[in-house]
């Protein structure tokens, strides 16, 4: 069953081959907001989405469902040499379905060095904060009530205060929550106010119309100009039912950071100065966990409200880059991280309800590159070792955090495992162990890979987001970013993309 403007792939038979004015390649944070603002415009909108058409009722709560059905590769993708995990969204709202609804704009220093150092004109601080605050507003972003911090981040709360450093309550883009902590797995209650609950729906009033199941292969163009893309549909299964054709004038990328740049290389656009796919950031992360005496039941209530920011700043050339704040995992996910075999594997388990789990998010200056094959991306990555350095001394913060909340053991899950009973061992701990390979490290906000800026030596696509090489191609998401944000994405995105739709609209018209 399709539901009014959105079509799923099993009712296109025959495939899909339409015409339009613009079409948008993705429906998650920059998509969504791009196939509003171009429908409020007047023009005529198509969205096409890998992924399936998925609604509240279909979010059982179950990670071994869930995973398959909301993420890339079933929750499977990693970078190349497996070193990292990189969990992305699959579906019409992309991944701000299953995110954590953690919301910060883009700082402001961020933005200041875009500018000065990357080239990208007409993006700072006042020239966003309007796309800011209508996100925001769409959004119903508001701080979370302090009295709703969980277990699990009060302990990074009393942990963080007791040492001294810097923490803070977050704001968040929920409504009507019911604290049942299942936000990664979609949530059943429709409290996020997300991509799918807001942006869509908005998109489709206004005459948008969205095919979920249309694979993007490449993107065509003829002497410079784009003239839409090519794919194909498939059905709820991942098989292909037919060809997918969509003429257009403009079409608008927002596949995400590592989605959009696979299908522009498997297009075979122009890139003579060898940018695209390059400067891929993975913010990537690892956790500690901290045993209690007491129950955490950390898989309880909003799972992430609360950020330590000690180690963060962005001041050029600082070594403070880890973003900490709370990560707990559901039983799978925990099963999978917390080290051992066997009856050792099933103690660490044993210990789940006592379990308080931090990470350290790496504000990373490693720059990566996206490949394909066929047009999906494979990810290459590799950590410098002043990042490394970094994160070692993140996740050594995150220790100390938790022994100063009052654990009584710390296991970093690194090979072979870390156990601490006390912070006095930090002080003596040698971490160079903290490398790919030797801790799981994860990635959610790739960033980077068609980066905005006007000089077309250094960037893949103009400040004002069209491609310098192609007329009528632009990039609205992720992707766009020329360096690491050293916080959450999804705020950020929504509202470059705002921000340029009037320059896709121009261009349209
Ligand atoms: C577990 C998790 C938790 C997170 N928590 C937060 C948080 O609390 N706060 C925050 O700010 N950010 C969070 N993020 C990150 C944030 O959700 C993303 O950075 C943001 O949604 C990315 O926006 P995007 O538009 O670039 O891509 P996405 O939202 O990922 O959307 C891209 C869409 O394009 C589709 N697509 C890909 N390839 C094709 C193709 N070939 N053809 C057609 N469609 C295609 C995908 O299926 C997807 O739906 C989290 C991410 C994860 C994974
Ligand atoms: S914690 Fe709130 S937002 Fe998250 S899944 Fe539960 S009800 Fe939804």
């Amino acid at each position: 069953m399709s539901d009014g403007a959105i079509v799923r792939g099993r009712d296109l038979e025959r495939g899909l081959d339409v015409a339009c004015d613009v079409v948008v390649v993705g429906t998650g944070a920059g998509g969504s907001v791009a196939i509003r603002e171009l429908a409020r415009a007047g023009l005529s909108v198509i969205g096409l989405e890998e992924g399936g058409y998925h609604q509240p009722r279909d979010f059982n709560q179950r990670e071994e469902a869930m995973f398959p059905l909301l993420f890339q590769d079933g929750g499977g993708r990693t970078t190349k040499d497996l070193a990292i995990r990189v969990l992305q969204g699959r579906g019409v709202g992309g991944s701000t379905v299953h995110n954590t609804n953690l919301c910060k704009r883009t700082p402001d220093a961020i933005l200041d060095l875009w500018a000065r150092r990357y080239g990208v004109s007409g993006a700072g601080v006042r020239d966003l904060a309007p796309s800011f605050e209508r996100i925001e507003r769409d959004l119903s972003v508001s701080p979370i009530d302090p009295r709703l911090v969980n277990a699990n981040n009060d302990v990074l709360r009393r942990g963080a205060g007791a040492l001294g450093y810097a923490w803070s309550v977050l704001s968040h883009n929920r409504v009507g929550c019911q604290l049942s902590g299942f936000c990664e797995l979609g949530c059943a209650y429709d409290a996020k106010q997300n991509a799918l609950k807001v942006m869509i729906p908005e998109a489709t009033r206004a005459g948008a119309r969205i095919y979920a199941d249309a694979r993007v292969v490449r993107v065509t163009y003829i002497a410079g100009r784009v003239t839409g893309v090519e794919g194909v549909i498939v059905d709820g299964a991942g098989e292909v039912v037919g060809p997918l054709r969509v003429r257009a004038k403009v079409v608008v990328l927002a596949a995400s950071a590592t989605a959009s740049a696979a299908i522009a290389l498997r297009s075979g656009l122009p890139d003579p100065h060898f940018q695209l796919g390059k400067g891929l950031r993975m913010h990537p992360g690892a956790v500690c966990a901290g045993r209690f005496d007491q129950e955490i039941d950390g898989h309880h209530g909003i799972p992430q409200s609360v950020e330590c920011t000690e180690l963060l700043d962005f001041d050029e050339g600082s070594d403070k880059r880890v973003w900490i704040i709370p990560a707990f995992a559901h039983p799978i996910g925990t099963a999978s991280t917390l080290p051992g075999f066997g009856a050792r594997h099933m103690r660490a388990m044993r210990s789940y309800r006592n379990l308080a789990v931090l990470t350290a998010m790496l504000h990373d200056h490693s720059s990566g590159e996206v490949d394909h094959e066929d047009g999906r991306p494979v990810l290459h990555y590799s950590m410098n070792e002043p990042d490394r350095a970094a994160l070692a001394r993140g996740l050594v913060a995150c220790a100390r955090i938790l022994f100063a909340a009052g654990a009584r053991e710390v296991t970093i899950p690194a090979i072979p495992p870390v156990r601490l009973e006390s912070a006095r061992e930090l002080d003596r701990l040698d971490t160079s162990f903290v490398r790919p390979h030797g801790v799981p490290l994860s990635a959610v906000h790739p960033m980077g890979t068609m980066r905005m800026g006007d000089d077309p030596r250094r960037a893949v696509v103009g400040s004002t987001g069209e491609h310098h090489q192609v007329k009528g191609l632009f990039v609205a998401d992720g992707s766009l970013f020329p360096t690491s944000l050293g916080g959450p994405p999804q705020i950020s995105i929504y509202a470059f993309a705002l921000h340029l739709a009037p320059h896709v609209v121009a261009a349209a018209r």
